[in-house]
C-alpha cells in the first residue's frame, strides 16, 4: 500500500532541507555500494550474512550479520544449558538495562524533542507536511483494517471453521481493552477470557496467547514497513527491490522483538531502517502521530494471537474427534 499510494511521494517538507541534502549525498554513496551488492550472486549474498568479525558488523551497524550472530548465539546458550546460564544472564540483564535507558530517554526527552521537531516541520513547511503525515497514518490504519478483517477474517472461517463475526464479537472485549492500553501483554488477561468464552481449549489458549502476546506483532510489523517506506520517500531515497524484501524480513523479526508494551515497536523501528541504510533519526517525524496507530496495531495483534488459538484448538477438536470415531 505504501509503495502504490507512495505517503511521502514529492517535495518533502518534513526534514530539514540540509538534512536532506547531506542525507542524500551519503545515501549516493552507499547506493553505489549497494549496485554493487545487488550484482552479488545468491551464494555471495547467502555468505555475506554470516560476519567474518561480529564486532566489526556492530560497529558497522550491519544488521543482517548481527541478527545472524545473534541467533547462533541464542542457540548456543539454549545447547550449553545450564553450563552457560551466567553468559544468558548478562546478556538479559544487559537487554533490561539497555530497554530501561531507551525507555527512560523516550518518556522524558522524546515527548519534548518531538514536539519541536513537529513543530518546526509543519511552520516551516505548512499544509504540504500535514498532508504527508495524514496520507501514512491513514495507510497505517487501512493496512491495520485489512488485516485485521480479510487475514484474520478469513483464516476464522477458513481454517478455524468458525463464524469471523461471532469471533469478533466475542473478542469486543479484549480489542477495546488492546486499543486503550496499547499492551498485547496487559491485555492478555482479557484476550484469555474471551477465547474462553468462544470454546478455545484452555491448555491451547494458555499457551498461544501468552507466546503471541511476546513475539506475534502483525500490527507492528505492518507499521514498520510502511513507515520505512515513507521515511525513504520523505528522504528522497528509492528501495530497490532487495531492499524491499530485506525490509519485509527484518520488520518480521523486529517485530518478534517488540516487547508487548506501549511505542516498543516505534524504538525496534530503528533496526529496520538501519537495514537499509536509512537514518533512525527520522523516526522522531512520525513519533508525534503514533500514539493512536499504536492503539490500533496493539488489538491488531492480540487478535493475531487470538485467531492462532483459535484455528489450533478447532483443529485439534478435529482430529479428537476423528481418532474417537
Ligand atoms: N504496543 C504494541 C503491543 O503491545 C507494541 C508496539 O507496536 O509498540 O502489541
Amino acid at each position: 500500500l505504501a509503495m502504490l499510494l507512495q505517503p511521502g511521494a514529492g517535495k518533502s517538507e518534513l526534514l530539514n532541507s540540509d538534512d536532506v541534502s547531506s542525507y542524500q549525498q551519503t545515501l549516493n554513496k552507499e547506493n553505489s555500494a549497494q549496485d554493487s551488492a545487488a550484482k552479488q550472486t545468491f551464494d555471495q549474498t547467502l555468505i555475506n550474512l554470516f560476519p567474518k568479525n561480529p564486532l566489526q558488523a556492530m560497529t558497522e551497524e550491519n544488521m543482517l550479520q548481527i541478527i545472524t550472530f545473534a541467533i547462533f548465539i541464542g542457540v548456543g546458550i539454549i545447547m550449553v544449558g545450564s553450563k552457560a546460564q551466567m553468559v544468558h544472564k548478562i546478556l538479559e540483564q544487559t537487554n533490561e538495562v539497555l530497554m530501561y535507558i531507551v525507555t527512560m530517554i523516550m518518556n522524558v526527552f522524546a515527548p519534548i524533542g518531538t514536539f519541536g521537531l513537529v513543530a518546526h516541520a509543519f511552520t516551516g513547511a505548512g499544509f504540504g507536511a500535514i498532508q504527508q503525515l495524514g496520507m501514512y497514518f491513514f495507510i497505517v490504519l487501512l493496512a491495520l483494517v485489512i488485516h485485521f478483517f480479510v487475514v484474520y477474517g478469513s483464516a476464522v472461517k477458513l481454517l478455524g471453521r468458525t463464524s469471523p463475526l461471532k469471533f469478533y464479537k466475542e473478542f469486543i472485549p479484549a480489542i477495546t481493552l488492546g486499543f486503550s492500553a496499547s499492551s498485547s501483554t496487559a491485555t492478555l488477561p482479557v484476550s484469555l477470557e474471551c477465547t474462553k468464552k468462544m470454546g478455545v481449549r484452555r491448555e491451547i489458549a494458555s499457551f498461544v496467547q501468552p507466546l503471541g502476546a511476546t513475539i506475534n506483532m502483525d500490527g507492528t510489523a505492518i507499521m514498520q514497513g510502511v513507515a520505512t517506506v515513507f521515511i525513504a520517500q520523505i528522504s528522497g531515497a528509492t528501495l530497490s527491490f532487495t531492499q524491499i524484501i530485506t525490509v519485509v524480513v527484518i520488520a518480521v523479526v523486529a517485530s518478534i522483538g517488540t516487547a508487548g508494551v506501549p511505542g516498543v515497536g516505534l524504538i525496534m523501528l530503528a533496526m529496520v531502517l538501519n537495514a537499509v541504510g536509512l537514518d533512525p533519526a527520522a523516526i522522531g517525524i512520525i513519533l508525534g502521530i503514533d500514539r493512536l496507530l499504536d492503539m490500533t496495531r496493539t488489538s491488531v495483534n492480540i487478535t493475531g494471537d487470538a485467531t492462532c488459538a483459535l484455528i489450533i484448538s478447532k483443529a485439534e477438536e478435529r482430529k479428537l474427534a476423528t481418532k474417537n470415531e
